[in-house]
This record gives structure tokens, sequence and C-alpha cells, in this order.
């Protein structure tokens, strides 16, 4: 299975273009890893996580078509994971050859949230009718936390964010192949359910990718610090929420007390994870 960061930054990107602080400074003269879109991933070249505003961009960038992807799992409609304008993009109405059905999956919030974004700024009918999924080649999906679903091959659950009250904000554990990876951004500590049902169901992940908003020296809000972060990644070890070889990345990066790439892997690689950054491809 091939995982693809598309994005690896917070809500404003990394650096921040109107951001003269020394971490937007030394990321901008760095260039490389350190420049960092809105958060998005790819699994294979099937399944996205979250239409994001850079999907486009890190398409291009990265070299990664994504004509093929049948599935979303969206994890919560805030402006730096929902950008519904790529639902028109992808359209057959405007021209779009090839692109298959989007299968859609995102609460009920979101959903809602979508529908109304839609309505307001894009288009005169309803999304989640059957004229939306006849015009624009979209079929959404309504998911309940931790209620198991499949996506095409993908067996899926989700589980409830620390994050945006009354928004549905989901974190996705996705298995294929006889392979786990537990996507949790944006969030902040995980809710005590969450890890009684990676107990009960014996859930075991190969790859771990968790939000890192925040330095370890800011404290977190509706995001995870680095200190959180770790705290997590010690806490899936001990009670065997990790594979034997699992890893652990962060994601999801602000420039609020976060240096540039190498300086923040160094960091991160001291106590246990790792750094993504825009375009690493992973092999689990
Ligand atoms: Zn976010
Ligand atoms: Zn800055
Ligand atoms: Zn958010």
């Amino acid at each position: 299975m091939l995982f693809t960061f598309l994005g690896t930054a917070a809500a404003n990107a990394f650096p921040e273009a109107f951001c003269a602080c020394p971490n937007c400074t030394q990321a901008r003269t760095l260039g490389g890893k350190s420049l960092r879109k809105r958060s998005a991933a790819l699994m294979n070249n099937d399944l996205l996580i979250d239409l994001g505003p850079d999907i486009m961009a890190a398409s291009q960038i990265h070299r990664t078509p994504l004509h093929q992807v049948r599935y979303c799992l969206q994890t919560h409609p805030h402006a730096d994971h929902l950008d519904l304008s790529h639902i028109l993009s992808r359209s057959p109405a405007y021209g779009v050859v090839g692109a298959p059905v989007l299968e859609f999956y995102a609460s009920r919030e979101t959903l809602d949230h979508a529908a109304e974004t839609f309505r307001r700024d894009l288009a005169d009918f309803n999304l989640l009718s059957p004229e939306a999924e006849k015009e624009l080649n979209f079929r959404p999906h309504r998911i309940e936390p931790f209620e198991p679903f499949r996506a095409g091959p993908y067996s899926v659950t989700a589980f409830p964010a620390n994050h945006a009250p009354g928004m549905g904000a989901m974190l996705y554990a996705i298995e294929a192949t006889g392979r786990s990876v537990f996507y949790g951004t944006d969030t902040a500590a995980l809710f005590d359910q969450s890890w009684q049902v990676f107990r009960q169901r014996n859930m075991r992940f190969d790859l771990v990718i968790l939000d890192h908003t925040y330095g370890p020296d800011e404290s977190g809000t509706d995001h995870l610090n680095a200190i959180q972060l770790i705290e997590h990644a010690h806490r899936m070890r001990a009670e065997g929420v990790l594979a034997p070889a699992a890893r652990v990345f962060a994601t999801h990066i602000a420039h609020e007390g976060n240096p540039a790439h190498d300086l923040l892997d160094t960091f991160a690689r001291e106590h246990g994870y790792e750094v993504a950054f825009d375009g690493l491809v992973l092999k689990i």
C-alpha cells in the first residue's frame, strides 16, 4: 500500500505568505521539505483524505495525478481541509475526462455544512440530492463514529476528533491488504472511548499520522502540540496499538513553535517519531 502526503501544514500553510516570524523566514530560505501546503493525503491512487484547498497544487508539484480517485474520506469542513470548488472541477460539466464517480464519506455535520456552503457559494442545487449525483459525478455517504464501513477495497472506521465541537470532525482508521493506517488530524487528545475501541477491536496500526500543529513550547488548543504527540505515541506503543515496525508521523504543522523541516525532524527522531513533508511517499 502506498501513502502519499499531499500537504502537511496547518490552516495557513507554512511558511505563511504574510508572516515574517523566524520560523517562516527560515522555512522560506531553506525551501524544499520546509515548504508545506495545507494537509491532505492519498492512499494508493484511489483514496483521498480531504478535498483540501491545495490538492491541485500538490498534484502538479509532486506529479501525483488524482484522476483515479474514487473515494474521499473527509475529516471535517474547515476551509483548510475542504474546498468544494473541487467537486465542480472534477465534474463532466467542466469537460473532465475519465474521473470516476467520487464516493464521498463524511459525518452528517460535515455533509450538512458542505451542502449549505455549496448552495450559498457555488450552485443553486442541493449537493446531497440525486441531481448533484448526476451533474457532479459525486455520491455522498453519511458515516458514524465507531461504525466500520467499506470504501471499495478499504475497511474504514471513523473516530470522533477532539476538535471543532458540533462540526462532526473525524479521524480515520483505514485497512487494506492486511496493512493499517490511522490518520489523526485535526484533533486534541484522543477521547477515552477511542482508546477503548482500539483495545476492544485489537486495532494495530502499521502507520500512525498525528496532528502536530504546535511545537513543544506552545500550548495545544483543539490541536496537539509536539509533547502531546509524543505522549500519544508512547501510549499507543505501550497499549499495543502500534505494530512492531510501525512508524509515527507528524502532520498539520504550523509555524507556532515548529522550526523548518530538518531541525524539527531531528527533534522528532530523538523522541520516537518522524515529520512528514509534502510529496513524501511511504510504502507500507
Ligand atoms: Zn486543519
Ligand atoms: Zn510565521
Ligand atoms: Zn480543523
